[in-house]
């Protein structure tokens, strides 16, 4: 088939990025999980005691940093930041509370858009984030909007966390993920929504494979 871009949007938890990684893996294509960039601006901002509210100082500090992503032989993207691979570290707690108030900044979007449109130039990606369809490729062949119920995201996230290493507990990890929802759907600016053009895919009752199998027969289709 010829090389197409895909993109895989939905709310935190939903299994993008374990889908994106599989579809990729099968069609030969380079995933890019666009949410990592944002973490790695989060743990920056974090590291250097940046006032979260301080926009400025947001922007400022993204567009003095390098934020850059590689591939290991299974595939799994490693995220860069300034020469240093930060794939671990942007994955704790703290960084996960923050990420959605530096990714609601503008300034800090604009740099990020920018990068990961260019990632996408030469197309063959699949690329999970919440505004791939509606803003950053809004001209990709295919589009997913991937959901589970809350309860069935928040289980999935309490297992993730224990088998990382983290004490988790279930409702507040729900509650964790309804605030990072909520904030990533009311920001001004590129929020999560799902792009008119999008297939609906809930995930709830779905296992893994049976959801990549769904968007590879989708992404197959006219293109063959
Ligand atoms: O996908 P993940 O949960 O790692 O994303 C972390 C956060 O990064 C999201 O909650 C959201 O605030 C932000 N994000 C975003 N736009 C994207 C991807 C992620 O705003 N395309």
């Amino acid at each position: 088939m010829d090389r197409i871009n895909i993109a895989i949007d939905g709310p935190a938890g939903a299994g993008k990025s374990t889908v994106a990684k599989l579809v990729a893996r099968a069609l030969g294509y380079i995933y890019i999980d666009t949410g990592a960039m944002y973490r790695a601006a989060a743990y920056k901002a974090l590291i250097n005691n940046l006032d979260l509210d301080d926009q400025e100082a947001l922007t400022r500090m993204v567009q003095g940093s390098a934020i850059t992503l590689a591939y290991d032989t299974e595939g799994n993207q490693q995220v860069f930041l300034d020469g240093q691979d930060v794939s671990v570290d942007i994955r704790t707690p703290e960084v996960t509370r923050s990420v959605s108030k530096v990714a609601a900044v503008r300034g800090v979007r604009e740099e990020m858009v920018r990068l990961q449109q260019k990632l996408a130039e030469t197309k063959g990606v699949v690329m999970d984030g919440r505004d791939v369809g509606t803003f950053i490729l809004p001209k990709a062949e295919k589009k997913f909007y991937l959901t589970a119920s809350i309860e069935e995201r928040a289980g999935r996230r309490y297992l993730e966390m224990q088998s990382r290493g983290y004490e988790a507990d279930l409702e507040e990890i729900k509650a964790d993920i309804a605030q990072r929802d909520q904030m990533d759907r009311e920001r001004e600016f590129a929020p999560l929504v799902q792009a008119p053009d999008a297939l609906l895919v809930d995930s709830s009752d779905m296992s893994i494979q049976q959801v990549v199998d769904k968007i590879l027969e989708v992404s197959r289709e006219g293109s063959e």
